[in-house]
């Protein structure tokens, strides 16, 4: 038999009404003759709610505290649904991650997934239960209850239909699919039907808001079959998948803009081997991702080093990067935190060139300064001010012709 997936966002199961009818979407899959595995977020936005609850009593809390917390938002849900597929006349079953062996790191607040212990999963599909699983969270060896990061159920549903073998993960949300751009800053983005795992994998990092990151790097190493899609309709969505030769003609295929990101600069570094070395290993050591790094040529000896880091850990960096500029004798830390970051994707990026120089052409055309530029084999992302984001979203989008691409 096959097993299906089916992931509900926090929009998705919002509230009683909404909940009710995801579980009539799951009693309806399983009637078409499949097992299946539902993954929940907590609803609507209790995350953030519970996070400003903690705010209210520090600033500064233990990580392991703040996952105790977050975590409740996942087990509200998979208990309610569970409810309400019974009132279906459906059996099914609600656990959280540390029950059905999700075994994690101990990395709190953004814990990878180590081995997932699917025993009792796959006892309970056999026994022709429903499995209702909470999303977003797992176990250390300790049995301490950790958090995979925001958006973390993405994560979890992936996971799970790997090692379950699904034969569909599928991620439903409010929205009907990936689009060219975020359709509430370009009215005129299209729905793409089906996106390669590797353009996935750069939208979900530069913020497209559709699958967390993390979640998209285990579906593309497994080849974890996605389909994501709206839960408000029966439109078919956006199929994620390998990559097949007619994708190249594409030579665009979505436009991000992403404004959680803060920059920092050293400056004045001594330009020497090791230094770069020293600076990004003590704040790799701390857990902070970086993502653009840029060095100066240097032309008296020392050069300036910039590097972007999502905002939250702008504080804890600059710390970092305080104390390794005392001791490598660099002369200051500055920082901006009202940047944006812009980027286009597509791994037609592979076999056209220009691109760059037509996504420069679209910003200098509006008087749009860029600040740092990064490339990867199917991505460019550029560096603004934050006030001219959407604009340059706009302006991309439209230079690329995304607003009449077909599929
Ligand atoms: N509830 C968690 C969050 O808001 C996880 C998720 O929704 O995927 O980040
Ligand atoms: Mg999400």
């Amino acid at each position: 038999m096959a097993l299906v997936v089916q992931k509900f966002g926090g929009s998705s199961v919002a509230n009683p009404r909404l909940i009710k009818r995801v579980a009539a979407r799951v009693v309806a899959q399983k009637k078409r003759g499949d097992d299946v595995v539902v993954v929940v977020s907590a609803i609507g936005d209790t995350t953030d709610d519970l996070i400003q609850l903690s705010r209210q009593i520090t600033k500064n809390p233990l990580e392991r505290e703040m996952d105790m917390l977050i975590s409740t938002g996942e087990q509200v849900t998979i208990a309610l649904l569970a409810m309400a597929i019974h009132q279906l006349g459906v059996e099914a079953i609600s656990f959280t991650g540390a029950q059905v062996g999700i075994l994690t790191d101990s990395s709190y607040t953004k814990a990878k997934i180590l081995d997932i212990h699917s025993k009792r999963i796959e006892e309970e599909l056999k026994k022709g239960r429903i499995v209702i699983v909470a999303g977003f969270q797992g176990m250390t060896l300790n049995q301490d209850i950790t958090t995979l990061g925001r958006g973390g159920s993405d994560l979890t549903a992936v996971a799970l239909a790997k090692v379950l073998r699904a034969k569909i993960c599928e991620i439903y949300t409010d929205v009907d699919g990936v689009y060219t751009a975020d359709p509430r800053i370009e009215k005129r983005a299209r729905k793409l039907d089906r996106v390669s795992y590797d353009e996935m994998l750069e939208l979900a990092s530069l913020g497209a808001q559709v699958m967390q990151g993390r979640s998209m790097e285990v579906a593309k190493k497994f080849e974890v079959p996605l389909h994501i899609r709206s839960s408000f309709s029966n439109r078919p969505g956006t199929m994620i998948m390998k990559e097949v030769k007619a994708m190249e003609d594409i030579v665009v295929s979505g436009v991000t803009v992403n404004k959680a990101e803060a920059k920092v600069t050293l400056r004045g570094v001594p330009d020497r081997p090791g230094v770069a070395a020293k600076i990004f290993k003590e704040i790799a050591a701390s857990n902070v991702n970086i993502d653009m790094i840029i060095q100066n040529v240097s032309r008296t000896g020392t050069t300036d080093v910039s590097f972007t880091v999502p905002q939250g850990d702008l504080r804890k960096t600059l710390e970092i990067s305080r104390r390794v500029a005392r001791k490598i004798g660099a002369e200051q830390v500055t920082y901006a935190d009202d940047i944006a970051k812009v980027s286009v994707v597509g791994v037609g990026m592979r076999s056209h060139s220009g691109i760059a120089a037509k996504m420069f052409a679209a910003l200098a055309a509006k008087r749009i300064n860029i600040e740092m530029i990064s490339t990867s084999e199917i991505k460019i992302s550029c560096v603004i001010q934050r006030r001219f984001a959407e604009r340059a979203l706009r302006a991309v989008h439209q230079a690329f012709g995304l607003h009449a691409l077909k599929g």
